[in-house]
């Protein structure tokens, strides 16, 4: 088996300028070469994982498929691949740190020294390498943190630099950077990004593709000055322009043809395939006329529309797909739920206006009066409801308060001494919490969940088993199952292994339904997740 291709993406001048995106893109466009193509993702804090950060600073914990937190990009490289990628494409300066340490602890060095440099960047490459055989990939996008000429991720450049050394045929370097046009000055600057390349260059990099990230697309004299001054060709200099939708990327990517440069830079051919479905997608995305309008009830004070946005962006893309695959434009709405505990009739008349509902997942207090009552109105008022983990606890204690007349019932993680625990403990996490283990210790990743027949979700799936993915440490209380379903709750989905319930739904309703798990995590530009796909179908259905 030939060794597989690694294409190190670094980021210059600033960050927050869509390098995951353009990782992501640069990986579909080889995939739709015809090579199988895999993305990791290095974070330079010392966090072992993106499990313990809160996400309204730094953006959403995705959880993949066996169960590693991890950061939102990989969430981004899933989406963009249509391919789950797996714990082992994701680490941080903690995580490479730690196995060193429990190594040296181990007798693992054989009596040496162990030091930073060589044995940290050499845990990087073992990690790097391990990733592209488990994946059998032909090529490897790795996106490494932050920018070039900062300090956290130093020891990872010096990794990649080291494997160019070793295989200079099988490692290529592009940089994404940004290139500011000053109000005042209103014209294109490249100085910025000719010294994110000089400090690449000290770190004994040289990009072989710089990605312009800016408002518009570079002009050919800017390309020009940039190829002397970066040592980079000017047909391997790429415009990155503003777009309005993330999906458009690797189309305009590809208008530049990114994908035979690389291949040519490897000396390797182009296959048969091509992007026609995903241009479909994204012309549907972008053209669409009609909308449909969805309310996420949350609690959100103190963050500005950037970050919200952040902190669910998996929510907002499953939304997304499914809308677009009805020829539909989500009109999306942030719902404070505090604003509700106080001011009934705002909910009433914000709720009103909707075609459906969202409580997404969430931890601790507050607000989650404010979001019962949305789920109220919601159940009431026959207004398709879709709970995701938190939002499926809260309409399990929404409708045993007040369907099942269980008053006060509650979650343990707000109430300990309610009377009516609905959502409680899990067992196994009984010791991890008062232990203090916090780190890593949820219930993490895919599990089985059986579907019950005639119900929303099984209809929904087409199957009996579903594998969805989850990230919780409560879970429903199944001493108070009959008693619940006695008075019309469904437990549609069960986890066959531990009886967990996993789905809730209600009869007698277009659209009501919660899951213990995370769906939005597995939806996909070209594959809507089948709940979020009939939460949306029903919501259009409705507003005719
Ligand atoms: N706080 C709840 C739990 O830990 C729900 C978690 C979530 O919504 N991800 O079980």
């Amino acid at each position: 088996m030939p060794s597989p291709r690694f294409i190190f993406v670094i980021g210059g001048v600033m960050s927050g300028i869509g390098k995951g995106i353009a990782s992501a893109s640069t990986a579909r466009i080889l995939k739709s070469k015809g090579y199988k193509t895999t993305c990791v993702k290095i974070d330079p804090y010392l966090n072992v994982d993106a499990g313990t950060m809160n996400p309204i600073e730094h953006g959403e914990v995705f959880v993949t498929e066996d169960g590693m937190e991890t950061d939102q990009d990989i969430g981004n490289y899933e989406r963009f691949l249509d391919e789950n990628i797996l714990a082992e494409n994701y680490m941080t300066s903690g995580s490479v740190y730690l196995s060193v340490i429990e190594k040296e602890r181990a007798l693992k060095y054989g009596g040496d020294c162990v030091q930073i440099v060589p044995h940290v960047p050499e845990e990087i490459i073992r990690r790097l390498n391990s990733a592209a055989r488990k994946s059998k990939a032909d090529f490897v996008l790795v996106e490494i943190g932050g920018t070039a000429g900062e300090y956290e991720n130093i020891l990872f450049l010096e990794a990649a630099r080291m494997m160019r050394l070793k295989d200079p045929k099988n490692v290529i370097f592009m940089l994404i950077s940004y290139f500011p046009i000053p109000t005042k000055i209103g014209e294109m600057k490249t100085k910025p990004t000719q010294h994110a390349v000089r400090a690449l260059n000290s770190a004994g990099i040289q990009p072989d593709f710089i990605i312009a990230r800016a408002e518009i697309s570079l002009d050919e004299p800017r390309k020009k000055k940039l190829s002397i001054f970066c040592n980079v060709h000017p047909e391997d200099i790429i415009s990155a322009p503003d777009i309005d939708n993330i999906y458009q990327v690797p189309l305009n990517f590809e208008k530049e043809k990114l994908g035979a440069k690389i291949l040519r830079k490897f000396e390797m051919k182009a296959g048969g395939r091509d992007m026609k479905e995903w241009a479909r997608m994204v012309r549907r995305a972008l053209f669409s006329k009609k909308e449909v309008s969805i309310g996420i009830v949350g609690k959100y004070f103190g963050t500005g529309k950037f970050t919200l946005f952040d902190s669910y962006i998996s929510v907002i893309e499953a939304i997304k797909h499914a809308s677009w695959q009805f020829g539909r434009i989500p009109k999306i709405s942030w719902l404070d739920a505090e604003v509700y505990e106080k001011t009934p009739e705002k909910m009433k008349e914000e709720l009103g206006l909707l075609d459906g509902i969202i409580v997404p997942g969430g931890f601790g207090s507050r607000g989650i009066e404010g979001k019962i009552k949305a789920i109220s109105f919601a159940r009431k008022n026959k207004k398709p409801y879709l709970g995701l983990c938190y939002g499926m606890q809260l309409a399990a204690i929404e409708f045993a308060r007040n369907v099942a007349g269980m008053k006060g019932a509650n979650t343990t993680e707000v109430n300990a001494r309610t009377k009516y625990p609905v959502i409680d403990l899990m067992s196994e996490q009984k010791e991890k919490v008062f232990s203090g283990k916090m780190g890593g210790t949820m219930r993490l990743g895919a599990y089985a969940c059986r579907l019950k027949d005639k119900t929303i979700a099984r209809r929904a799936y087409g199957t009996r088993t579903v594998y969805e993915r989850h990230r919780h440490r409560y879970e429903f209380n199944n001493a108070l199952q009959n008693i619940l379903e006695s008075k019309g709750l469904v437990t549609a989905g069960i986890n066959p292994e531990s009886g967990l319930v996993e789905i809730i739904e209600l009869r007698d309703h277009p659209f009501f339904l919660g899951t213990q798990f995370h769906p939005e995590f597995k939806s996909r530009p070209l594959k809507p997740h089948p709940l979020f796909r009939e939460f949306i179908r029903v919501a259009i259905t409705k507003k005719k």
